[in-house]
């Protein structure tokens, strides 16, 4: 399949529960490069977004315990490789 992950309402719906977890948790760094995440404002670099822990197009599902809460600097450089700090 070559859909993409992030169009889903399935995704969307995970993405909106994971982040407010996160927020709830009081998860306010980026586990990737330490920056402070932002849940508030939306485009930026350091924007709270969701990265699939298995990726998608490694058979990760769009479902809440498979997201991760990172920067959205992160999660754009990543795509689906592993990537260290
Ligand atoms: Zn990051």
């Amino acid at each position: 399949m070559a859909t993409s992950p992030t169009g889903t309402s399935q995704y969307k719906k995970a993405r909106k529960r994971r982040l407010h977890q996160a927020r709830a948790q009081g998860t306010e760094r980026c586990p990737c490069c330490k920056v402070k995440l932002d849940y508030d404002v939306s485009l930026k670099s350091n924007n709270a977004e969701t990265d699939h822990v298995i990726a998608y197009a490694r058979g990760g599902q769009d479902h809440v315990d498979n997201l991760a809460a990172c920067c959205r600097g992160c999660n754009q450089s990543k795509g689906d490789r592993p990537r260290r700090p």
